[in-house]
Parts: structure tokens; C-alpha cells; sequence
């Protein structure tokens, strides 16, 4: 499916827009309640690369992957060679490095554990940089943005040049450095498996606070928009997955948010800070935030301790403070 076939269904999705609402408002926006998710992420059809265990005690499953999706990519994608010098749609093709995905992606080991039983919150969370979320593709779901600023919207941000994209037909793409393929859409080569035409669409992936995930698809096949959301993209209703109804994420086509860029079920914001009993922080976990590999980080940091965070900071092309409230705090 081409990005083309995606956008051609704009107009349908504003006609659509007026029964959406109906269809809304005449469910209970009732968030009280409380699900459980481990039939629905038992019974899902994840790719062959990726594990999911399933921890009843904890309520609880993890997810294991080596970060590449098992649908298709581009051949060649464009790769900035200055990811900080944003918005990149503008940028001439010189701006760019042309790569070979055969040669260039590289496994990320990706794991991640997810409760079973998403807790509705009243306010929101923004969600970071990196990993917000699991697809059933093996791959990861960010949210719209490429700078801390939220100021770039990456699918807003399209490029081609000479037929080379940088984000793909799937609305994906690997961090800089050919590792963490993620996306910034709807996965359509994932949701063209899963979605049935007239009905609500098939969970894709489960988000960090463990709401499920689903593309624009609401009740009866009808095409859901942004406006129809609440802020963080979600509503309440049934699923294919939870027919009594449920919080649940739409990732949408129209305009953005695209994706999602608040959490509302509780998340433990503490989690990727959380190093074990002051050993070495999670650097992958902070180079996720910063939309950066760990090698990136590692060094810019260099091997001085305490490191040159202002050196570090500028070779990173953020400020000290956005490097700063990342990095977790000294040991008292
Ligand atoms: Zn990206
Ligand atoms: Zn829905």
C-alpha cells in the first residue's frame, strides 16, 4: 500500500467525520472500569521475531524483539546527514546521505515490559522521544515528533529525493544510525494484514501504559479523525478485541497528532531513569529520549568522569538543559 492510497482516503474520513461523532457520543465515555489485556496480547499474531511472555502473577508481558519489522521496507532511504539541522522536508538532496537498508538496518535488541492491566489516568503524560509503544510487526511506535521542542512532525517532514524516501510506504524508518525502525504513522503494511473492511480495526501493538493500539479505523470500518479523539488520541468503545469496550489508542491519517503524544493510562515516567542501585544508568534508555543511538551518546560523552556535558550537549546538537533532564541525577 503507497502513502498515495493513504492520503486518498482523506476526503472519505471528513465526509465520514459527522457519524463518527454520533458514534462517540453515544457510547459511554466511561473510563472507570478495568481491563485486562493478556488474552487480547496472547491471542495476537505477532511477527516470528518477536517473544512475548506473559506474567500472570505480575500482570504483566514483555516484549522481545531484534527491532526489524517483518513486512517490507524501502531499498534506499534518505538519512540527514545533520539530524539536528530540522525540518528536513526543505533540505536539497546534497543534505542527504542515500542508503541501503539491506546493508544499513541493523538489529536493536528490544525489550520491554508492559502491564496487563492499563489504569486510566486523569491527566496525561506527553510522551518522549523513542519508544512509546510495540507493534505486532516486531517494530516500535514513536510518536509524531522528531525534536524535544515538538515543533518537527515527522510525517509532516516527508522527503523523496529522486524516488528515495525518508520515511517508507509503511510510515517507518530506523534512527540515524540504522538501528530502533520505528514509526511515525499508521503501519499500514501491518494494518493492511490485520484490518477487515466495515469493521473496527485489529489491535497493532500495545502502548507503553498498556492501552491497545489501533489504526483509524473506528466501529463499523468508519474512518476515525483526530478531532474526534480526546487529546492523547484515545476514546472509549468496543474492539474487535474487547467487544464490551475499552480506553483504546486510533492512530490517524488525517492531520496531526498522527500518532500518540500523551499517555493517559498511569505510566511510570521513573522507569527508563531507574538504573539498579545506582550502577551505570540506562544509556540506552536516555539515547532513546534523546532520538539518538547509544553509540551517539556514548561518545559524546567520551570516557571523563564526570563527563563534559557541555561538550557533549553541543556535539549532540541539543542544549545542556534538554541533556541535563535526561541524565539521571548524581549519586547522593
Ligand atoms: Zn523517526
Ligand atoms: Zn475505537
Amino acid at each position: 500500500m503507497s502513502r498515495k492510497v493513504l492520503y486518498s482516503t482523506v476526503a472519505v474520513s471528513v465526509l465520514a467525520a459527522g457519524s463518527a461523532l454520533y458514534l462517540l457520543s453515544s457510547y459511554p465515555q466511561d473510563t472507570s472500569g478495568t481491563v485486562d489485556t493478556s488474552a487480547a496480547v496472547e491471542a495476537a499474531t505477532w511477527a516470528d521475531n518477536v517473544s512475548i511472555t506473559l506474567d500472570a502473577a505480575e500482570s504483566t508481558f514483555t516484549f522481545q524483539s531484534n527491532g526489524i519489522p517483518d513486512h517490507g521496507f524501502a531499498e534506499q532511504y534518505l538519512i540527514p546527514i545533520d539530524p539536528t539541522d530540522q525540518p528536513f522536508s526543505d533540505k536539497p538532496a546534497e543534505f542527504f546521505d542515500v542508503v541501503n537498508s539491506a546493508e544499513y538496518f541493523t538489529e536493536s535488541e528490544i525489550n520491554t515490559t508492559i502491564t496487563t492491566t492499563p489504569v486510566y489516568a486523569k491527566e496525561p503524560t506527553d510522551t518522549s522521544l523513542g519508544r512509546i509503544g510495540v507493534a505486532l510487526s516486531g517494530a516500535q511506535i514513536f510518536n509524531d515528533y522528531e525534536d524535544m521542542e515538538r515543533t518537527v512532525v515527522a510525517i509532516d517532514d516527508q522527503v523523496i529525493h529522486d524516488h528515495v524516501p525518508f520515511l517508507d510506504e509503511c510510515n517507518g524508518h530506523t534512527l540515524v544510525d540504522g538501528t530502533d525502525y520505528h514509526y511515525h504513522g499508521i503501519p499500514v503494511c501491518l494494518t493492511v494484514r490485520l484490518d477487515v473492511e466495515g469493521e473496527h480495526s485489529y489491535m497493532l501493538g500495545v502502548l507503553e501504559d498498556g492501552f491497545p493500539v489501533y489504526s483509524n479505523l473506528d466501529v463499523n470500518g468508519v474512518e476515525i479523525s483526530s478531532d474526534a479523539l480526546d487529546e492523547c488520541s484515545g476514546h472509549v468503545g468496543p474492539t474487535p478485541e474487547f467487544p464490551d469496550g475499552t480506553y483504546h489508542y486510533h492512530l490517524t491519517a488525517d492531520e496531526a497528532p498522527y500518532m500518540i503524544d500523551c499517555y493517559h493510562g498511569e505510566i511510570e515516567q521513573a522507569e527508563m531513569m531507574r538504573g539498579s542501585g545506582g550502577a551505570r544508568p540506562d544509556f540506552a534508555a536516555i539515547a532513546q529520549e534523546l532520538g539518538v543511538s547509544e553509540q551517539m551518546l556514548m561518545d559524546a560523552l567520551g570516557d571523563t568522569m564526570p563527563p563534559d556535558f557541555d561538550g557533549a550537549a553541543k556535539e549532540l546538537g541539543i542544549s545542556l538543559d534538554a541533556l541535563m533532564a535526561v541524565m539521571p541525577a548524581p549519586p547522593q
